[in-house]
Protein backbone atom coordinates (compact mmCIF):
# COMPACT_ATOMS: atom_id res chain seq x y z
CA UNK A 1 0.00 0.00 0.00
CA UNK A 2 2.93 2.34 1.00
CA UNK A 3 3.94 3.08 -2.94
CA UNK A 4 0.49 3.47 -4.22
CA UNK A 5 0.88 7.01 -3.75
CA UNK A 6 3.03 7.38 -6.12
CA UNK A 7 0.22 6.30 -8.93
CA UNK A 8 -1.28 9.89 -8.16
CA UNK A 9 0.86 12.43 -9.94
CA UNK A 10 -1.21 15.84 -7.97
CA UNK A 11 0.92 14.62 -5.33
CA UNK A 12 3.99 14.66 -7.27
CA UNK A 13 3.21 18.01 -7.87
CA UNK A 14 2.34 18.79 -4.29
CA UNK A 15 4.78 16.45 -2.05
CA UNK A 16 3.43 18.16 1.24
CA UNK A 17 -0.26 17.54 0.65
CA UNK A 18 -2.00 15.90 3.13
CA UNK A 19 -5.17 15.43 1.35
CA UNK A 20 -8.24 14.34 3.71
CA UNK A 21 -10.93 15.71 1.26
CA UNK A 22 -11.78 11.97 -0.15
CA UNK A 23 -15.43 11.96 0.14
CA UNK A 24 -15.81 15.57 -1.76
CA UNK A 25 -13.63 13.95 -4.57
CA UNK A 26 -10.34 11.68 -4.68
CA UNK A 27 -7.15 12.11 -6.64
CA UNK A 28 -6.69 10.47 -10.08
CA UNK A 29 -4.54 7.56 -10.59
CA UNK A 30 -2.29 7.88 -13.94
CA UNK A 31 -4.02 4.85 -15.18
CA UNK A 32 -7.03 7.25 -15.23
CA UNK A 33 -5.07 10.09 -16.99
CA UNK A 34 -3.82 8.12 -19.86
CA UNK A 35 -6.72 6.55 -20.29
CA UNK A 36 -8.89 9.78 -21.36
CA UNK A 37 -5.44 11.12 -23.29
CA UNK A 38 -5.55 7.19 -24.91
CA UNK A 39 -8.89 7.40 -26.18
CA UNK A 40 -8.99 11.36 -27.64
CA UNK A 41 -5.57 9.79 -29.48
CA UNK A 42 -6.71 6.51 -30.36
CA UNK A 43 -10.34 6.14 -30.44
CA UNK A 44 -12.31 9.89 -30.42
CA UNK A 45 -15.16 9.45 -32.66
CA UNK A 46 -18.98 9.31 -31.89
CA UNK A 47 -20.75 6.11 -30.21
CA UNK A 48 -23.87 4.12 -31.62
CA UNK A 49 -23.97 5.33 -34.97
CA UNK A 50 -20.55 4.84 -36.80
CA UNK A 51 -20.27 2.26 -39.55
CA UNK A 52 -15.97 3.31 -39.96
CA UNK A 53 -13.30 1.15 -38.07
CA UNK A 54 -12.77 4.42 -35.16
CA UNK A 55 -16.70 4.55 -34.56
CA UNK A 56 -16.33 0.94 -34.10
CA UNK A 57 -13.14 1.17 -31.50
CA UNK A 58 -14.75 3.86 -29.62
CA UNK A 59 -17.91 1.94 -29.40
CA UNK A 60 -16.50 -1.26 -28.25
CA UNK A 61 -14.41 1.18 -25.68
CA UNK A 62 -17.53 2.44 -24.16
CA UNK A 63 -19.71 -1.19 -24.17
CA UNK A 64 -16.52 -3.05 -22.60
CA UNK A 65 -16.20 -0.46 -19.74
CA UNK A 66 -19.87 -0.85 -18.88
CA UNK A 67 -19.11 -4.33 -18.33
CA UNK A 68 -15.82 -3.97 -16.21
CA UNK A 69 -18.45 -2.21 -14.32
CA UNK A 70 -21.06 -4.15 -14.27
CA UNK A 71 -18.42 -7.07 -12.52
CA UNK A 72 -17.29 -4.68 -10.31
CA UNK A 73 -20.49 -3.47 -9.11
CA UNK A 74 -22.38 -7.24 -9.23
CA UNK A 75 -24.58 -6.78 -12.35
CA UNK A 76 -25.47 -6.95 -15.48
CA UNK A 77 -23.82 -4.29 -18.29
CA UNK A 78 -27.64 -4.62 -19.08
CA UNK A 79 -28.95 -2.36 -15.69
CA UNK A 80 -26.00 -0.01 -16.03
CA UNK A 81 -26.93 3.69 -17.05
CA UNK A 82 -24.26 6.12 -17.62
CA UNK A 83 -24.89 9.90 -16.16
CA UNK A 84 -23.09 12.54 -15.30
CA UNK A 85 -22.99 12.28 -11.79
CA UNK A 86 -24.65 10.58 -8.90
CA UNK A 87 -26.64 13.56 -8.37
CA UNK A 88 -28.19 13.31 -12.12
CA UNK A 89 -28.47 9.16 -11.10
CA UNK A 90 -30.55 9.93 -8.34
CA UNK A 91 -32.65 12.45 -10.45
CA UNK A 92 -33.54 9.88 -12.64
CA UNK A 93 -34.15 7.32 -10.25
CA UNK A 94 -37.13 9.76 -9.06
CA UNK A 95 -38.33 10.15 -12.55
CA UNK A 96 -38.32 6.74 -13.21
CA UNK A 97 -39.81 6.20 -9.46
CA UNK A 98 -42.60 8.65 -9.90
CA UNK A 99 -44.09 6.04 -12.64
CA UNK A 100 -44.71 3.85 -10.90
CA UNK A 101 -46.43 4.96 -7.59
CA UNK A 102 -49.42 3.12 -7.08
CA UNK A 103 -52.96 4.59 -5.82
CA UNK A 104 -52.93 4.84 -2.09
CA UNK A 105 -49.42 5.42 -1.50
CA UNK A 106 -48.67 8.67 0.45
CA UNK A 107 -45.31 7.89 2.16
CA UNK A 108 -41.32 8.66 1.17
CA UNK A 109 -39.28 7.33 3.96
CA UNK A 110 -35.54 8.36 4.40
CA UNK A 111 -33.13 8.61 7.06
CA UNK A 112 -31.89 12.06 8.52
CA UNK A 113 -28.71 11.74 7.05
CA UNK A 114 -29.32 11.82 3.41
CA UNK A 115 -27.42 14.35 1.05
CA UNK A 116 -29.40 16.75 -0.17
CA UNK A 117 -28.78 14.97 -3.63
CA UNK A 118 -31.46 12.32 -2.22
CA UNK A 119 -33.73 15.21 -0.45
CA UNK A 120 -34.19 18.06 -2.81
CA UNK A 121 -35.52 15.01 -5.46
CA UNK A 122 -38.13 13.75 -3.22
CA UNK A 123 -39.38 16.52 -2.06
CA UNK A 124 -39.66 17.59 -6.05
CA UNK A 125 -41.83 14.53 -6.12
CA UNK A 126 -43.57 14.49 -3.17
CA UNK A 127 -45.25 18.06 -4.19
CA UNK A 128 -45.92 16.96 -7.70
CA UNK A 129 -47.42 13.76 -6.34
CA UNK A 130 -49.31 14.49 -3.37
CA UNK A 131 -46.76 12.74 -1.39
CA UNK A 132 -44.40 13.17 2.24
CA UNK A 133 -41.03 12.93 3.21
CA UNK A 134 -41.33 10.46 6.05
CA UNK A 135 -37.81 11.07 8.11
CA UNK A 136 -36.40 8.30 10.46
CA UNK A 137 -34.03 9.99 12.89
CA UNK A 138 -34.16 7.24 15.36
CA UNK A 139 -31.00 4.98 14.95
CA UNK A 140 -32.94 2.30 16.22
CA UNK A 141 -35.75 2.32 13.41
CA UNK A 142 -32.56 2.98 10.94
CA UNK A 143 -31.29 -0.18 11.77
CA UNK A 144 -34.53 -2.15 11.81
CA UNK A 145 -36.57 -0.26 9.71
CA UNK A 146 -39.29 -3.03 10.08
CA UNK A 147 -40.21 -1.39 13.34
CA UNK A 148 -41.02 1.55 11.77
CA UNK A 149 -45.45 2.36 12.52
CA UNK A 150 -47.28 -0.46 10.23
CA UNK A 151 -49.46 1.94 9.05
CA UNK A 152 -46.88 4.43 7.52
CA UNK A 153 -45.30 1.23 5.97
CA UNK A 154 -48.51 0.12 4.19
CA UNK A 155 -48.37 3.57 2.59
CA UNK A 156 -45.18 3.87 1.69
CA UNK A 157 -44.01 4.30 -2.35
CA UNK A 158 -40.16 5.00 -1.88
CA UNK A 159 -37.77 4.40 0.59
CA UNK A 160 -34.12 6.08 -0.44
CA UNK A 161 -30.86 5.89 1.91
CA UNK A 162 -27.79 6.15 1.37
CA UNK A 163 -25.56 3.50 1.76
CA UNK A 164 -23.14 5.49 4.17
CA UNK A 165 -23.35 8.68 5.55
CA UNK A 166 -21.02 11.09 3.78
CA UNK A 167 -20.76 12.71 7.29
CA UNK A 168 -20.33 10.27 9.60
CA UNK A 169 -19.01 6.84 7.58
CA UNK A 170 -22.03 5.26 8.96
CA UNK A 171 -22.49 2.56 6.85
CA UNK A 172 -26.45 1.64 6.47
CA UNK A 173 -28.58 -1.56 6.55
CA UNK A 174 -29.16 -1.21 2.82
CA UNK A 175 -30.27 -4.89 2.48
CA UNK A 176 -32.71 -4.58 5.14
CA UNK A 177 -34.31 -1.53 3.82
CA UNK A 178 -34.54 -2.94 -0.04
CA UNK A 179 -36.27 -6.40 1.49
CA UNK A 180 -39.16 -4.56 3.95
CA UNK A 181 -39.35 -2.01 0.44
CA UNK A 182 -40.11 -5.14 -1.31
CA UNK A 183 -42.30 -6.69 1.18
CA UNK A 184 -44.61 -3.79 1.79
CA UNK A 185 -44.41 -2.99 -2.53
CA UNK A 186 -41.91 0.03 -2.32
CA UNK A 187 -39.61 0.78 -4.31
CA UNK A 188 -36.05 1.00 -3.17
CA UNK A 189 -33.31 3.41 -3.98
CA UNK A 190 -29.41 3.34 -2.45
CA UNK A 191 -27.20 6.15 -2.67
CA UNK A 192 -23.87 4.49 -3.08
CA UNK A 193 -21.72 7.69 -3.61
CA UNK A 194 -19.65 7.03 -0.21
CA UNK A 195 -20.24 3.07 -0.37
CA UNK A 196 -18.29 3.01 -3.74
CA UNK A 197 -14.93 4.15 -2.50
CA UNK A 198 -15.62 2.60 1.32
CA UNK A 199 -16.83 -0.99 0.39
CA UNK A 200 -17.46 -4.14 -1.74
CA UNK A 201 -20.02 -3.51 -3.38
CA UNK A 202 -22.55 -6.27 -4.51
CA UNK A 203 -25.62 -4.78 -6.18
CA UNK A 204 -27.29 -8.28 -6.21
CA UNK A 205 -26.69 -8.94 -2.90
CA UNK A 206 -28.11 -5.64 -1.61
CA UNK A 207 -31.59 -6.38 -3.95
CA UNK A 208 -32.29 -3.09 -4.56
CA UNK A 209 -34.81 -0.98 -7.18
CA UNK A 210 -31.93 1.38 -7.80
CA UNK A 211 -28.08 2.27 -6.69
CA UNK A 212 -26.66 5.55 -7.74
CA UNK A 213 -22.76 6.65 -7.87
CA UNK A 214 -20.20 9.16 -9.24
CA UNK A 215 -16.91 8.16 -10.88
CA UNK A 216 -15.27 10.85 -9.19
CA UNK A 217 -15.40 9.31 -5.77
CA UNK A 218 -13.53 6.28 -6.78
CA UNK A 219 -10.40 7.82 -8.51
CA UNK A 220 -12.46 8.14 -11.68
CA UNK A 221 -13.58 11.66 -13.36
CA UNK A 222 -15.30 13.94 -13.05
CA UNK A 223 -18.86 14.22 -14.99
CA UNK A 224 -19.56 10.96 -15.12
CA UNK A 225 -22.25 9.05 -12.76
CA UNK A 226 -23.70 5.52 -13.15
CA UNK A 227 -27.47 4.48 -12.15
CA UNK A 228 -28.01 1.18 -11.74
CA UNK A 229 -31.89 -0.13 -12.98
CA UNK A 230 -33.73 -3.08 -12.13
CA UNK A 231 -35.21 -4.70 -15.02
CA UNK A 232 -38.43 -4.13 -13.75
CA UNK A 233 -38.20 -0.54 -14.73
CA UNK A 234 -36.02 -0.53 -17.54
CA UNK A 235 -38.88 0.05 -20.14
CA UNK A 236 -39.76 3.07 -18.17
CA UNK A 237 -39.65 6.96 -19.93
CA UNK A 238 -36.57 8.64 -19.89
CA UNK A 239 -35.78 11.97 -18.17
CA UNK A 240 -33.40 13.37 -21.78
CA UNK A 241 -34.99 12.70 -25.03
CA UNK A 242 -33.48 13.00 -28.52
CA UNK A 243 -30.75 11.07 -30.71
CA UNK A 244 -29.44 7.61 -30.13
CA UNK A 245 -32.42 6.13 -28.24
CA UNK A 246 -35.02 5.84 -30.85
CA UNK A 247 -36.72 2.61 -32.55
CA UNK A 248 -38.33 5.29 -35.18
CA UNK A 249 -39.68 8.98 -34.99
CA UNK A 250 -42.76 10.12 -37.08
CA UNK A 251 -43.86 13.70 -37.11
CA UNK A 252 -46.09 13.50 -34.34
CA UNK A 253 -44.70 10.18 -32.55
CA UNK A 254 -42.02 8.24 -31.46
CA UNK A 255 -41.14 5.28 -30.15
CA UNK A 256 -38.20 3.97 -28.17
CA UNK A 257 -35.08 0.75 -27.72
CA UNK A 258 -36.01 -0.80 -25.16
CA UNK A 259 -33.55 -1.31 -22.03
CA UNK A 260 -30.98 0.65 -20.77
CA UNK A 261 -29.45 2.11 -24.21
CA UNK A 262 -33.34 4.42 -24.03
CA UNK A 263 -31.54 6.49 -20.82
CA UNK A 264 -28.69 7.46 -22.62
CA UNK A 265 -29.73 10.28 -25.59
CA UNK A 266 -27.28 12.31 -26.77
CA UNK A 267 -23.56 12.05 -26.86
CA UNK A 268 -22.41 9.95 -23.84
CA UNK A 269 -19.39 10.99 -21.66
CA UNK A 270 -17.33 7.95 -23.58
CA UNK A 271 -13.88 9.33 -22.73
CA UNK A 272 -14.54 9.22 -18.96
CA UNK A 273 -16.84 5.93 -19.10
CA UNK A 274 -13.30 3.99 -20.66
CA UNK A 275 -10.98 5.96 -18.50
CA UNK A 276 -13.03 4.44 -15.41
CA UNK A 277 -13.62 1.48 -16.53
CA UNK A 278 -9.01 1.57 -16.66
CA UNK A 279 -9.16 2.96 -12.95
CA UNK A 280 -11.27 -0.16 -11.75
CA UNK A 281 -8.71 -2.24 -13.32
CA UNK A 282 -6.11 -0.20 -11.69
CA UNK A 283 -7.74 -0.62 -8.33
CA UNK A 284 -8.22 -4.44 -9.13
CA UNK A 285 -4.76 -4.84 -10.10
CA UNK A 286 -3.86 -3.04 -6.83
CA UNK A 287 -6.25 -5.65 -4.86
CA UNK A 288 -9.42 -3.84 -3.88
CA UNK A 289 -10.04 -5.41 -0.82
CA UNK A 290 -6.79 -4.77 0.53
CA UNK A 291 -7.22 -1.01 -0.14
CA UNK A 292 -10.31 -1.20 1.56
CA UNK A 293 -8.88 -2.80 4.37
CA UNK A 294 -6.26 0.03 4.39
CA UNK A 295 -8.64 3.07 4.48
CA UNK A 296 -11.26 0.77 7.26
CA UNK A 297 -8.06 0.65 9.09
CA UNK A 298 -6.90 4.04 8.87
CA UNK A 299 -10.49 5.25 9.74
CA UNK A 300 -10.74 3.11 12.93
CA UNK A 301 -7.20 4.60 14.07
CA UNK A 302 -8.21 8.22 13.10
CA UNK A 303 -11.40 8.03 15.28
CA UNK A 304 -9.68 6.37 18.13
CA UNK A 305 -6.88 9.51 17.66
CA UNK A 306 -9.64 12.06 17.83
CA UNK A 307 -10.78 10.28 20.72
CA UNK A 308 -7.59 10.15 22.60
CA UNK A 309 -7.75 14.13 22.30
CA UNK A 310 -11.35 14.14 23.69
CA UNK A 311 -13.11 14.99 20.09
CA UNK A 312 -15.98 12.26 19.36
CA UNK A 313 -16.93 12.03 15.87
CA UNK A 314 -20.87 12.75 15.01
CA UNK A 315 -22.67 9.49 14.93
CA UNK A 316 -25.69 8.77 14.36
CA UNK A 317 -25.96 5.33 15.97
CA UNK A 318 -22.90 3.55 18.06
CA UNK A 319 -24.40 0.31 16.85
CA UNK A 320 -23.21 1.24 13.02
CA UNK A 321 -20.53 0.18 11.54
CA UNK A 322 -17.97 2.70 10.53
CA UNK A 323 -15.93 3.55 6.84
CA UNK A 324 -13.90 6.45 5.76
CA UNK A 325 -15.13 9.23 6.81
CA UNK A 326 -15.68 11.12 10.45
CA UNK A 327 -17.30 14.92 11.22
CA UNK A 328 -16.50 16.29 14.18
CA UNK A 329 -16.72 20.17 16.09
CA UNK A 330 -13.99 21.18 18.59
CA UNK A 331 -15.73 23.19 21.10
CA UNK A 332 -15.56 26.72 21.27
CA UNK A 333 -13.63 27.28 17.95
CA UNK A 334 -15.79 27.51 14.62
CA UNK A 335 -15.41 24.51 12.41
CA UNK A 336 -14.39 27.21 9.30
CA UNK A 337 -11.46 28.60 11.75
CA UNK A 338 -10.14 25.23 12.06
CA UNK A 339 -10.38 24.14 7.99
CA UNK A 340 -8.51 27.56 7.71
CA UNK A 341 -5.88 26.48 10.17
CA UNK A 342 -5.21 23.01 8.60
CA UNK A 343 -5.10 24.89 5.39
CA UNK A 344 -2.29 26.58 6.13
CA UNK A 345 -0.57 23.66 7.43
CA UNK A 346 -1.24 21.76 4.10
CA UNK A 347 -4.06 19.60 5.27
CA UNK A 348 -7.34 19.61 3.61
CA UNK A 349 -10.64 18.81 5.35
CA UNK A 350 -13.89 19.88 4.19
CA UNK A 351 -15.56 22.03 7.10
CA UNK A 352 -19.40 23.32 6.86
CA UNK A 353 -22.49 21.30 6.53
CA UNK A 354 -21.88 18.83 3.89
CA UNK A 355 -25.26 18.90 2.16
CA UNK A 356 -26.31 17.85 4.98
CA UNK A 357 -28.73 19.91 6.67
CA UNK A 358 -31.20 18.24 8.02
CA UNK A 359 -29.02 15.82 10.03
CA UNK A 360 -26.73 19.08 10.77
CA UNK A 361 -30.09 20.43 12.49
CA UNK A 362 -31.12 17.33 14.04
CA UNK A 363 -27.55 17.12 15.86
CA UNK A 364 -28.01 20.60 16.61
CA UNK A 365 -24.91 21.42 14.93
CA UNK A 366 -24.31 24.41 13.06
CA UNK A 367 -21.55 22.88 10.87
CA UNK A 368 -18.79 20.26 11.11
CA UNK A 369 -15.25 19.57 10.28
CA UNK A 370 -15.11 16.44 7.57
CA UNK A 371 -11.97 14.42 7.69
CA UNK A 372 -11.61 11.47 5.23
CA UNK A 373 -9.84 8.64 4.07
CA UNK A 374 -8.27 7.71 0.41
CA UNK A 375 -6.33 4.89 -0.47
CA UNK A 376 -2.99 6.86 -0.40
CA UNK A 377 -3.30 7.79 2.66
CA UNK A 378 -1.30 7.08 5.64
CA UNK A 379 -0.84 6.83 9.38
CA UNK A 380 1.76 9.64 9.20
CA UNK A 381 -1.28 11.62 7.59
CA UNK A 382 -3.52 11.11 10.39
CA UNK A 383 -1.00 11.81 12.91
CA UNK A 384 0.12 15.34 11.36
CA UNK A 385 -3.83 16.29 11.55
CA UNK A 386 -4.29 14.86 15.23
CA UNK A 387 -0.52 17.08 15.76
CA UNK A 388 -2.18 20.54 13.92
CA UNK A 389 -5.85 19.82 15.59
CA UNK A 390 -4.07 20.03 18.79
CA UNK A 391 -1.88 23.32 17.83
CA UNK A 392 -4.99 24.68 16.54
CA UNK A 393 -6.74 24.31 19.77
CA UNK A 394 -3.69 25.82 21.77
CA UNK A 395 -3.57 28.67 19.46
CA UNK A 396 -7.10 29.52 19.50
CA UNK A 397 -7.64 28.78 23.27
CA UNK A 398 -4.91 30.55 24.19
CA UNK A 399 -6.29 34.22 22.83
CA UNK A 400 -9.00 33.17 25.41
CA UNK A 401 -6.36 32.94 28.19
N1 LIG B 1 -24.73 11.44 -2.18
C1 LIG B 1 -23.72 11.46 -1.30
C2 LIG B 1 -23.83 10.60 -0.07
C3 LIG B 1 -22.59 12.24 -1.54
O1 LIG B 1 -21.60 12.24 -0.66
C4 LIG B 1 -22.53 13.00 -2.72
C5 LIG B 1 -21.32 13.89 -3.02
N2 LIG B 1 -20.90 14.66 -1.96
C6 LIG B 1 -23.60 12.94 -3.61
C7 LIG B 1 -24.68 12.16 -3.32
C8 LIG B 1 -23.61 13.73 -4.89
O2 LIG B 1 -22.56 13.34 -5.73
P1 LIG B 1 -22.16 14.24 -6.99
O3 LIG B 1 -21.89 15.61 -6.47
O4 LIG B 1 -20.93 13.58 -7.51
O5 LIG B 1 -23.30 14.19 -7.95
Amino acid sequence: MSNIKGDFPLFKKNPKLIYLDNAATTQKPYAMLDALTEYYIEFNSNVGRGVYQLAQLSEDAYESSRKTLAKFLGCSNKNIVYTSGCTESLSLAAHISQQYIKEGKKYIILPISEHHANVLIWQDIAEKNNLELYWVSDADLILNPNNIDEEILKKTAIMAIAHVSNVTGEIYPVEKWCNLAKVIDAISIVDGAQAITSLKINIHEIGCDFYALSAHKLYGPMGLGVLYINNKYLNSSPLKLGGGIIEDVEQQSHSLLDGNNRFEAGTPNVANAYAFSKTIEFLNENNWIDLLNHTHELGKYLDQELINIGIHPLSVSNKLSKTHISSFLIPGIHSHDVGTYLAQKNIAVRVGKHCTYPLHKHLKVNSSIRASIGIYNTKADIDVLIGSIKDCINYFNKDTK
